[in-house]
């Protein structure tokens, strides 16, 4: 699990991501809106702790553009006690859940897990494309009456691939999603993945074909009849 966490306090900040880490989350921490945003719209994180009052751009102004560019991860407000016309509104502006400050760092892990809970109800346990599906909680390809068991970077390749179907994906959300925002991790690992998984899609017997587009990415085609 992946977590954004956008708070301008620095002690309250790396604490909170001490604790997530503990908790084994990935947590990037940032501390001003901008780059709240910018590093929310890379679409890597399964949630987004998003303080209200930031530097150089708020809490909500983020939240109303991140949904306006269609980016439709979960969002955790935190608040202030007197910013009751906030909550209302981030509510309103598309945010999950909320929480005042201050708070147990116990009810902020109940709230996260409720809200990636929700999201994963709400998207199923599998991701469908062509002939095949991604069945989630064993991380399985199949087709038909086949399947074969994907490793764990096959996986997420092929997540995401499934979750944007008929878009090309640069190798860097790739990266990002696999190795983490910050990596020295190379392009050509990702050919690497991708050549696995080409390997597996032939081994149900698909005709779905992940394409390479030179100097871009890849997306995901189904084989013409
Ligand atoms: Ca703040």
């Amino acid at each position: 699990m992946n977590i954004l966490l956008v708070e301008d306090e620095k002690q309250l900040a790396e604490a909170l991501a001490a604790l997530l880490r503990k908790e084994n989350y990935l947590v990037d921490a940032v501390y001003d809106g901008e780059d709240g945003e910018a590093y929310a719209l890379t679409g890597i994180y399964d949630a987004i702790v998003l303080d209200v009052m930031l530097p150089r751009k708020n809490g909500l102004e983020v939240l109303k553009a991140l949904r306006r560019a269609g980016c439709g991860t979960p969002v955790l407000l935190l608040t202030a006690k007197s910013e009751v016309y906030d909550k209302i509104e981030g509510l309103d502006l598309g945010a999950d859940d909320y929480l005042t400050k201050p708070f147990a760092t116990g009810e902020l892990f109940a709230r996260l897990r409720a809200m990636t809970r929700r999201r994963n109800e709400f998207t199923g346990d599998s991701l469908a494309f062509g002939d095949i599906s991604l069945y989630l909680p064993t991380q399985e390809l199949r087709r038909a009456e086949h399947s074969v068991a994907l490793a764990k970077k096959e996986f997420l390749i092929l997540e995401l691939l499934l979750q944007n179907s008929r878009q090309i994906i640069p190798k860097e959300r790739f990266i990002e999603k696999i190795w983490g925002y910050n990596t020295e991790a190379e392009y050509n690992a990702i050919e690497v993945y991708i050549s696995f998984l080409r390997r597996k899609l032939s081994a149900v017997g698909s005709g779905v074909q992940i394409r390479a587009v030179r100097g871009v990415g890849y997306l995901l085609e189904e084989a013409k009849a």
